[in-house]
Order: structure tokens, then C-alpha cells, then sequence
């Protein structure tokens, strides 16, 4: 590939109805701007766009966008109002989150028509997802026909699971067919965090075990050894595994065919229930950690075995993944809840010292921004708090294959 001296890299998360982006320099490792467009199609769209680099302060405006072509030449607008316009000789590329890259993308991928092509094949997997990142694609696509665009897939970074965790234990024609095999989420924060932990720990990513919580609205843990995953908490889609806000985590499949028996909902009630109204949120009616921890602070019982779930389930997956990996080197906690939520964090750990594993409630109790220790001096296995960065990972990983020789 031809060696670029532009060193400009927007990131584009483009959701069904929202567009979150950030435009970074490469080259001075700065965050030129970020911004968000909500509600695509509605009325009441929303734009709020922060130019960093400028100093400038944060705008915002309501008013209707009608579709994705509308919102991006809108983020273009505000762009160009700071002097950063996408058509500026600056930009380098523009790097997508694609949520599904199934087997076939293991990489970040330069996209041409027959990628395009791929990333639909897969949207039977991904329904959710994969179109509104497709038609992230194609929009930006015509606003700069002539730029290098990227694909950095969610799932990429799970794709080094051996076969014994990544296969389902059900017929294997039938899930051939229909490709059916656990492919993992939150990739791209799964392996920025691993590499940061290393770092943390002054070792090289080849070297390290480690367990990573990224717990957030959507939350999965993984297993990290030398860098590579070798499991991980989420499967053919984002609902297996962990609780999480909104969906229930693991559950014994029956569930879905008593409640089409017994309480005679249909496929569609049914996923909306495990996905939407489940986890936290159908445990005690809120899914942000903030008032779960207000209510039981408060004596609310419900709140509190609501969070007894939530800690009980991560615990399992701390052991199962220490028992996966054999030695670890550290557990590390990321996103909304893992960065923020001490007693969280406490409470996981908790009970845990025969496994090397201790949290310095001191140390816990610092809010900080940046990758931080919160063991003990003592304890033979590390846990650390790092923050993720899924955006920079995504320009980094866009940046190195654009200027690859
Ligand atoms: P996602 O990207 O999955 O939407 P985030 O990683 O932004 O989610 O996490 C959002 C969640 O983080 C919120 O729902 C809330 O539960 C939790 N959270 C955010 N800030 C705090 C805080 N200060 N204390 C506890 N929990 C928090």
C-alpha cells in the first residue's frame, strides 16, 4: 500500500439510529474532536460535537436528520466549522466499527466491494448490528469515494479461540450450516486493555495472563493468555454470559421453549425479553450501577439481589477463566461499570485471596482517569482498573494499515 504522510483518522460507530465518532491525529496521538448524533430518523435527532483541538466548547442542536447520509454530512458541517474538514488533504482514512466479521474477518480490513459483500453475508448473524454498520460504510463511502476505509471488527480479536470453546456442543451440521459457534463481543476494548495491562505491569503482552472484565451496559469477560484470547463470556451474539443491563447472560435454553409453551410468547417476545428486559434491569428495574448501589444503600432488598446476581455470575467467570488459564498475572476491570463501580469491583474479588486475588480497599476507593493497581502489595495476582479506549484502538489498528509498506 502506498505510504501516506496524512496522519488524520476518523472513527465512525454507526449504530441504527445513532453515529458516535472521533477524529484523532496519529501522528501527535491527539483527539482532534468527538461528537455524537442520537435519534437518526426522528424529529427530535440530536448533534453534540466537542472540537477538542480547538480549544472550542461543546455544541449542541436538536432538529431532524433524517437518515445517515444526513448525519454524516451534519458531523462533516461541524467538522469543517473547526477548520477539520473531511475533505482535507490531513485525513488519512476512516476506520468503522463493524460489530460481526464472523470467520471470515479476522483483521482489520481495507474494504472494496467484495468485503462490502461479506459483511452483508453476515448480517444473519448480526441483525442488529451489521446493517447499520454497513450503512455507515456506504455513507461515508460517498462522501469521500476516494479515501481508504477500514473495518475493525468486534469479533476479531476472539477469533484466536481454540475450537473446544469456541464450538457450541450441538450438532455440528446443523451449526456448520447456520454457522453457529461463539464468536465474542467487545474485541477491539478486550484487546486494547490486555495490551494496556501488560504495559501496566511492565511486561510484554506475550508474557501475561489475564482475565478482563469490560462491564458495561453490554458486559463480557475474557481470557487472555500471551496476547491472544482463548475465551471468551459472549457467544454467537452479545446475550450469552455475563448479567448485563438489559440481557440476562447464561441461561439454560429451556427457558425459551417453556415460555412458548406455558406463557405462549412467540420467538420475538421472547428475545426481546432476554435482551431488553432482563439482567439488571428485570431483576430491579434499573440497569445503571449508580442507583442500584443508591437503593442499597437505602435498604432496598431488591436492588441488592439484583447486584448478589451480577457479582455471583462475574465470580464464576473469574474461576472459570482462572481454571482456562492455568496462571494469571492480573484481573482487570474496564468500561462504565468496571472503571467506575468500586463496590463492584470489591465485591468480586471478595473471598477470592486462596486464588492469589486481593483488592486494597484504599486503593479501590481512588477515582482516577488512568490504568491503575488496586491489589495489595502482597497479592500474587494483580487487579487493575484500565480504562478502554475502543476509538483509539480502532484508529491505531486503521492507521497501521494504511501506512503499512
Ligand atoms: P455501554 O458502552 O455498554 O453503553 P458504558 O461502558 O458506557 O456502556 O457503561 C455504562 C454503565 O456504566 C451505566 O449503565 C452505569 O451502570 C455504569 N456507570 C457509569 N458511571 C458510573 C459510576 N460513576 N458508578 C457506577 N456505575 C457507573
Amino acid at each position: 500500500m502506498t505510504a501516506t504522510t496524512a496522519s488524520r483518522v476518523l472513527v465512525l460507530n454507526s449504530g441504527s439510529s445513532s453515529v458516535k465518532y472521533q477524529l484523532l491525529d496519529m501522528a501527535t496521538g491527539t483527539r482532534l474532536a468527538v461528537g455524537l448524533v442520537e435519534r437518526i430518523g426522528e424529529e427530535t435527532s440530536a448533534l453534540s460535537h466537542h472540537p477538542l483541538v480547538t480549544g472550542g466548547a461543546k455544541r449542541e442542536w436538536e432538529g431532524e436528520i433524517a437518515d445517515h447520509d444526513a448525519a454524516l454530512k451534519a458531523v462533516a458541517e461541524e467538522l469543517d466549522s473547526d477548520g477539520l474538514g473531511l475533505d482535507s488533504p490531513e485525513l488519512a482514512a476512516i476506520g468503522h466499527r463493524v460489530v460481526h466479521g464472523g470467520l471470515r474477518f479476522t483483521e482489520p480490513t481495507l474494504i472494496d466491494d467484495a468485503v462490502l459483500k461479506e459483511i452483508e453475508r453476515l448480517v444473519p448473524v448480526a441483525p442488529l448490528h451489521n446493517p447499520a454498520n454497513i450503512t455507515g460504510i456506504r455513507t461515508a463511502q460517498r462522501l469521500r469515494p476516494d479515501l481508504p476505509q477500514v473495518a475493525v471488527f468486534d469479533t476479531a480479536f476472539h477469533s484466536s479461540m481454540p475450537e473446544h470453546a469456541a464450538r457450541y456442543a450441538i450438532d455440528v451440521r446443523t451449526a456448520d450450516e447456520h454457522r453457529i459457534r461463539r464468536y465474542g463481543f467487545h474485541g477491539t476494548s478486550h484487546a486494547y486493555v490486555s495490551r494496556k495491562t501488560a504495559e501496566l505491569l511492565g511486561r510484554d503482552p506475550s508474557e501475561v495472563n489475564v482475565i478482563v472484565l469490560h462491564l458495561g451496559n453490554g458486559a463480557s469477560a475474557s481470557a487472555v493468555a500471551g496476547g491472544r484470547c482463548v475465551d471468551t463470556s459472549m457467544g454467537l451474539t452479545p446475550l450469552e454470559g455475563l448479567v448485563m443491563g438489559t440481557r440476562s447472560g447464561d441461561i439454560d435454553p429451556a427457558v425459551v421453549f417453556h415460555l412458548g409453551r406455558v406463557a405462549g410468547m412467540d420467538m420475538q417476545e421472547v428475545d426481546e425479553l432476554l435482551n431488553k428486559r432482563s439482567g439488571l434491569v428485570g431483576l430491579c428495574g434499573d440497569n445503571d450501577m449508580r442507583e442500584i448501589r443508591r437503593r442499597i444503600d437505602e435498604g432496598d432488598e431488591t436492588a441488592r439481589l439484583a447486584f448478589e446476581i451480577y457479582i455471583h455470575r462475574l465470580k464464576k467467570y473469574i474461576g472459570g477463566y482462572y481454571a482456562v488459564l492455568g496462571r494469571v498475572d492480573a484481573v482487570v476491570f474496564t468500561a462504565g461499570v468496571g472503571e467506575n463501580a468500586a463496590p463492584v469491583r470489591e465485591a468480586a474479588i471478595a473471598g477470592l485471596e486462596e486464588f492469589g486475588l486481593a483488592v486494597d480497599k484504599d486503593l479501590n476507593a481512588v477515582r482516577g482517569d488512568g490504568a491503575r493497581l488496586i491489589s495489595p502489595e502482597y497479592a500474587r495476582v494483580k487487579v487493575a482498573v484500565v480504562p478502554t479506549d475502543e476509538e483509539l484502538e480502532i484508529a491505531e489498528q486503521t492507521y497501521a494499515l494504511v501506512t503499512a509498506d
